[in-house]
C-alpha cells in the first residue's frame, strides 16, 4: 500500500472547491419550502430546530399556480390510482402508457406542429435534443446566444461541433459571424425566446430572417412562455403568429404548467430520429404515468383559461407599477419576470434573507453561475394568486430592504449597468 495515494487527500481537493464559493458568496443554501396547496403564495418555511413561520414565495416558476389546480391534482391522482406510481420502465421497454401518448398529441396540437416528444425534464430535452440533431450534421455550425441557458450550452457542447457565440439578442452581430460561411454548410441557431434572468424577448421576426437568409434551422427554447404567451398559450412563436418558422421548439412541463418534465416538439422526421437516437430519451425510465396525465389536463385548462392568463398579465403590471412608485429600479423588457438588480452576490444574499428573516417574504437571490458575476438579482415572479394586499406587502418589504442597504448598493451600480442592458 502507498501511502500517498490521491484518496488520502481527495475530499479537501472537493472541499477547497466549496470553500471557494462561500468566499466568493454565491455558496447555495436551499430554503425549507412547503407549499399549502389551494394556498399559494403561502407556504409553510422550516428554519431550522424544528421552527416553522409562514411565509409568502415570490420566486416559484409555478407561473400560474398550476400545481395546486384541483383538477390536475385529481387527473394525478386517479392516473396514479389506476396504473400506479412509477411507469415501471423506458419508453422503448414497457414504459409507454395510453397517458405519454396523448400527452404528446396534445403538445404537438399545442404547438402546431407534426409531432412531439416528451422528457422527464426540459433540461434533459434541451441537452439530449441538441445533442443528437447536431451530432447527426457533419461540419455543422451552432450559432447561440451568449445568454442562453445551461441545457442548451451543455447540448450544444456535446455535440463537438463548431459553435459561435453572438452577444444577446445581437441580430447584426450575429449577421456579422454569418458572413462568409457557405450557404451550403449545415447550421443551427439556438436561442430562447423570454430569457429568464433578463426578462426580455427574443428578436424572433430578424432571427428567422437571418435563418432564411443563410440557410439555417432555428432551435426555439420557449420555457418561460409556454403556457402564457399567444392565443393558444404556446408561447411567443404562437403570439406573433411564427411558429411555422421554428423547426424545433423546446418547452417545459415544470413551470407555467405547473408539473415536471419537459418536451421538443416539431417534425415527424425528427422526432422520429431524435426518439431513435438520443441518448437522453432513450436509456432512461419513462415519466410517471401521474405527472403525464396532470401534465395533459393542465396544458388542457391552461389554453382554454384566458381568464387565468389575463389575471396574471394584470398582477404583474400591478406589481410593476407599485414597485415604480415605490422608487425601486428593475429591468423592464415587457415580460412576466421582474428582475431587480443587485450586483454582488454577497449583498444579494444579504436582501433575501432580510426579506424572509424580517418580513416573511421570500425571493431567492440569483447568484452566479446562473447569471454572469457583477449581475447579481433577485427575480420577482408574480402569479395570478397573488392579491393585491399581498402585492402592498411584499412591495413595502422590499422598499424597506432596498433603503436600509442602499448605501452598499450604490457601490455596485456602474458594475452592472455596464453588465446588463436595462431597456
Ligand atoms: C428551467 C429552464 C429549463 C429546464 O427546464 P426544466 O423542465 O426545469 O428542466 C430549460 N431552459 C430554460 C431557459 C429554463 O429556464
Amino acid at each position: 500500500m502507498k501511502n500517498h495515494n490521491w484518496k488520502s487527500n481527495y475530499l479537501s481537493t472537493l472541499q477547497s472547491e466549496i470553500d471557494k464559493i462561500k468566499d466568493e458568496g454565491h455558496y447555495r443554501v436551499f430554503n425549507n419550502i412547503e407549499r399549502k396547496a389551494g394556498q399559494f403564495p403561502k407556504a409553510t418555511r422550516h428554519s431550522g430546530n424544528g421552527q416553522t413561520e409562514e411565509i409568502d414565495v415570490w420566486c416559484s416558476n409555478d407561473y400560474l399556480g398550476m400545481s395546486q389546480n384541483k383538477n390536475v391534482i385529481s387527473a394525478m391522482q386517479s392516473a396514479a390510482e389506476k396504473l400506479g406510481a412509477g411507469s415501471g420502465g423506458t419508453r422503448n421497454i414497457s414504459g409507454t402508457t395510453n397517458f405519454h401518448i396523448q400527452l404528446e398529441k396534445e403538445i404537438a396540437l399545442l404547438h402546431k406542429k407534426e409531432r412531439a416528444l416528451a422528457f422527464n425534464s426540459g433540461y434533459s430535452a434541451n441537452e439530449s435534443a441538441l445533442k443528437s440533431i447536431i451530432s447527426a450534421f457533419d461540419n455543422c455550425l451552432v450559432l447561440s446566444d451568449e445568454l442562453n441557458h445551461a441545457s442548451l450550452i451543455e447540448g450544444i457542447r456535446t455535440s463537438k461541433k463548431e459553435k459561435a457565440i453572438y452577444r444577446h439578442n445581437d441580430v447584426k452581430h450575429l449577421k456579422d459571424i454569418l458572413k462568409g460561411v457557405d450557404f451550403m454548410r449545415p447550421k443551427i441557431i439556438v436561442l430562447e425566446s423570454v430569457y429568464s434572468m433578463e426578462a426580455d424577448f427574443a428578436p424572433l421576426e430578424d432571427i428567422i430572417q437571418v435563418a432564411q437568409d443563410n440557410g439555417a434551422l432555428i432551435y426555439l427554447d420557449e420555457v418561460h412562455a409556454v403556457g402564457l404567451y399567444g392565443p393558444n398559450a404556446a408561447g411567443v412563436a404562437d403570439q406573433r403568429g411564427l411558429a411555422e418558422h421554428i423547426d424545433i421548439i423546446n418547452g417545459t412541463l415544470a413551470k407555467a404548467f405547473g408539473l415536471a418534465g419537459g418536451y421538443i416538439a416539431s417534425t415527424e422526421t425528427i422526432i422520429d430520429f431524435v426518439r431513435s437516437f438520443s441518448k437522453g430519451f432513450i436509456f432512461t425510465t419513462s415519466m410517471c404515468p401521474a405527472v403525464a396525465a396532470g401534465s395533459l389536463e393542465s396544458i388542457r385548462q391552461v389554453k382554454k383559461s384566458n381568464e387565468i392568463r389575463s389575471t396574471f398579465f394584470e398582477n404583474v403590471d400591478f406589481v410593476k407599477k407599485e414597485l415604480r412608485s415605490a422608487g425601486i429600479p428593475f429591468l423592464d423588457s415587457g415580460s412576466h419576470i421582474i428582475p431587480v438588480l443587485i450586483g454582488d452576490s454577497k449583498l444579494c444574499k444579504e436582501i433575501s434573507d432580510f426579506l424572509l428573516n424580517e418580513h416573511q417574504v421570500y425571493v431567492q437571490p440569483i447568484n452566479y453561475p446562473t447569471v454572469p458575476k457583477g449581475t447579481e438579482r433577485i427575480r420577482i415572479t408574480p402569479t395570478p394568486c397573488h392579491d393585491p394586499e399581498s402585492t402592498e406587502k411584499f412591495v413595502d418589504a422590499l422598499k424597506d430592504a432596498w433603503f436600509k442597504f442602499m448605501p452598499q448598493l450604490s457601490k455596485f451600480e456602474n458594475q452592472f449597468t455596464n453588465k446588463t442592458k436595462a431597456v
